[in-house]
């Protein structure tokens, strides 16, 4: 249910946008999503191929890129980019960390026709 809110969100703004540009034909929507949103790509795929049709977006094919876990060390202030299953400063070896990014979830651009 969580990914069917979220793909209903994508495809109105991306049927808005295409409104308002008098476009016809969606090609490609690109997303950029948080190593820690736990949205299912494949369900988001699925949602989309329903919820699009009749709209100009039913042909788009939906690109979706990982952001990685992004931290800042409260020990040492280095910024960096770790992953999941190692949550330590990669400078200092801290496990005192400030999460950065990796939450989330959008639109970064699309293509028409
Ligand atoms: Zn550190």
């Amino acid at each position: 249910m969580h990914e069917l809110s979220a793909t209903e969100s994508i495809l109105r703004i991306v049927n808005e946008e295409a409104a308002k540009h008098n476009v016809s034909k969606v090609t490609k929507i690109k997303i950029k999503m948080g190593v820690l949103s736990d949205l299912l790509p494949e369900c988001i795929n699925y949602y989309f191929e329903i919820i699009s049709k009749n709209t100009v977006s039913k042909d788009a094919v939906i690109e979706i890129e990982k952001l990685p876990l992004k931290i800042k060390c409260n020990s040492c202030n280095a910024v960096s980019n770790i992953g999941i299953k190692h949550f330590r400063c990669p400078v200092c070896n801290s496990q005192d960390l400030k999460i950065i990014g990796g939450n989330e979830f959008y639109i970064d651009s699309m293509e028409v026709e």
